[in-house]
């Protein structure tokens, strides 16, 4: 099994990979209900009302859609079958996660439900704290939220000031500080609250009730999108715990935060997905309504660019997450088969791919970036009009990059961990799989760009650059490479590209050996070239902003050299194929994958 990180220094077989063509129809209907869910109650009701949901005006409502989507089941997939849920599997959970986007802002309001609020006592929960918990969240008669975030400690989540002390007589903590931004606060039955206990260096973590008493909460915010989400300021003072209310044990708290994220941030990735599928299908169909120059703009070059571009970056973003979503489940799997609990091999499956997670939070939400701006720019004014909701969309998805870890932070912590399993717990030999640079560079002297049927041969290529830049930048830099940021981000995007492009790949050698009908494949194909092309230009890009952002004398010309055998072009028209790319979907007037 590819272990995380692997991917760059390995090659998977296309059989050993998940792809969406092998969805089953139950996790399909579980899909289609989730998204008529949002349709019927969260769309239609919004497009009657001509007013997105307001978490400040409209509580009843969002809690009445959590307590209706309970009923269907929906707060209960992740939770294990005896405390009453439906403990799917974590790729369909992604794939719930997918649907609910449709739901705009609600899709943070569960998600903070099913996800932050809920995962930590499903893997970290005593028997008990699970038994009294988690039916109540699955049936949604507890509202969940989770509190990390404080005014001083955000992306320094470890630093928070929050205090849990303990009781004279022993049987309580009493928590006093305050908790800013928490999702879901507004009416919470429950708080997922991390606090350091006395002088403690780490945090710990505690199930909180609202009923305990000492909790006041401030104002919904007033922000610039997901309105419909409420996200309140929580203060504690001298609120009582019971001391078995800790989750795991003293000092854990962090260790559960970092865990709990890596799951939340794959899962936005999905969710992202979701929402870029939505704002394309949204832009097909505009484009061919709307008429100007007596044509439908959808006959213009200029749209059908940004509709190919949203089409292939969509497809290819989404064949990264659920394989990493497979992989996940199929390390949970290995793990209880070597004698693991449930709730352990949950945790160890997601830490082993927090690499991959980290990646998939700043692609699949920088994706989703580029679909909604594109999808207000085929809009026109009505775009930016409140009337068509596409400015809604736009609005809402800015969110996605900040929470669950900047994507800041997310560029940091891919690169870092990668260098944490090279370096220390040398889990992933870069150095071994770097012995092939030389030859391999000597080989790609005698062409000037790469051909269509190659693509196996550029992932390799892109990989064997990621891991030379890395070296020379790691060995003139040694320890100061982690305060230059610029250049790991750089680095990071390289990774990035590097596993996106070999998931697309291997996802079309694996659909060529099933049957596709003719003219999909044929599209499919040529995502696949574009995305390449397109990738190609990223990585030679940020290679070169990296090497001449290093120290002068850190070998510059032989760098440049390996970007040029490496990363060269791919002797391919995207102009052409981004046309037939976009006249497939517009024909369709639709996304049809
Ligand atoms: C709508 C909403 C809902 C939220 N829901 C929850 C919730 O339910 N529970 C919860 O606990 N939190 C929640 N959060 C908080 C969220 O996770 C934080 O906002 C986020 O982690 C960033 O922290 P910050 O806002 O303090 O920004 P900061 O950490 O102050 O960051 C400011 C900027 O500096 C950058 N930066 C910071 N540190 C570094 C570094 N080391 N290297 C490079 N750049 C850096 C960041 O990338 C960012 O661009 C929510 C936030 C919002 C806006």
């Amino acid at each position: 099994m590819l272990k995380g990180g692997e991917f760059l220094v390995s090659k998977t077989a296309h059989n050993d990979l998940f792809i969406p063509e092998e969805w089953s129809e139950e996790q399909l209907m579980i899909r289609d209900m989730v998204k008529d869910f949002c349709d019927q109650e969260i769309l239609q009701p919004m497009r009657k009302s001509g007013r997105e949901l307001d978490a400040s005006k409209d509580r009843d409502e969002i809690i009445r859609l959590l307590d209706k989507s309970a009923e269907l089941g929906l707060c209960g997939l992740a939770i294990p079958q005896e405390y009453g849920g439906m403990d799917l599997d974590f790729n369909t959970g992604l794939l719930f996660g997918e649907a609910i986007s449709n739901g705009f802002s609600f899709a943070t309001t569960i998600g903070a439900q099913t996800s932050i609020g809920s995962l930590p006592i499903v893997y970290y929960g005593t028997n008990a704290q699970k038994e009294k918990y988690l039916p109540k969240i699955g049936s949604a008669e507890y509202k969940a939220s989770y509190a990390l975030t404080e005014p001083s400690a955000g992306s320094d989540a470890n630093s928070g000031k929050t205090k849990a002390t303990l009781t004279a007589d022993g049987k309580s903590y009493l928590l006093n500080g305050q908790k800013m931004w928490i999702t879901n606060g507004g009416f919470a039955d429950i708080f997922i609250v991390f606090a350091k206990i006395d002088d403690d260096k780490n945090l710990s973590a505690f199930i909180v009730e609202k009923a305990f008493g000492g909790i006041t909460l401030g104002e919904e915010e007033k922000k610039l999108g997901i309105k419909g989400s409420s996200t309140v300021q929580v203060f504690f003072n001298d609120c009582p715990v019971p001391t078995e209310n800790i989750l795991a044990e003293r000092g854990d708290g962090f260790k559960i935060a970092l865990n709990i994220l890596n799951s939340g941030r794959i899962k936005l990735s999905a969710g992202s997905i979701g929402g870029s599928k939505y704002a394309l299908s949204q832009s097909i169909n505009y484009s061919n309504e709307r008429k100007q120059f007596d044509k439908s703009i959808a006959e213009f070059g200029a749209i059908k660019y940004k509709i190919g571009e949203m089409a292939t970056k969509i497809f290819a973003a989404e064949s990264a997450i659920y394989r990493t979503g497979k992989h996940i489940d199929e390390k949970e799997a290995a793990l209880i088969d070597a004698g693991k609990s449930k709730s352990e091999a949950k945790v160890l499956g997601l830490r082993e791919y927090t690499i991959e997670c980290a990646l998939l939070k700043v692609y699949g939400t920088e994706v989703l970036d580029y679909c909604i701006d594109e999808t207000l720019q085929i809009h026109g004014g009505m775009g930016y009009s409140a009337e068509a909701g596409i400015e809604m969309g736009y609005r809402d998805s800015r969110i996605t990059r900040i929470y669950e870890g900047t994507n800041e932070i997310n560029r940091m912590l891919s690169f870092g961990e990668l260098m944490k399993r090279a370096f220390q717990t040398k889990e992933i030999d870069l150095i071994a799989a770097g012995k092939k640079i030389p030859m391999r560079f000597f080989k790609e002297l005698f062409s000037a760009t790469y051909a269509v049927g190659q693509e196996d041969r550029i992932v390799e290529n892109m990989k064997l650059l990621f891991i030379a830049l890395s070296g020379i930048a790691g060995q003139k830099l040694k320890l100061k490479m982690i305060d230059e940021q610029e250049i790991i981000m750089n680095l990071s995007d390289i990774l990035s590209e590097i596993y996106i492009s070999e998931s697309l790949a291997l996802r079309v050698v694996k659909l060529r050996t099933m049957s596709i009908a003719k003219e999909k494949m044929a599209i499919v194909e040529k995502m696949m070239q574009l995305h390449i092309y397109e990738s190609l230009r990223k990585v030679r890009t940020a290679a070169e902003s990296e090497i001449d952002s290093l120290p002068e004398g850190t070998k510059q010309g032989l760098q440049r050299k390996m970007v040029k055998r490496f990363a060269k072009k791919y002797a391919v028209n995207p102009k052409d194929l981004r046309r037939d790319i976009a006249d497939y979907f517009i024909q369709k007037n639709d996304y049809t994958f």
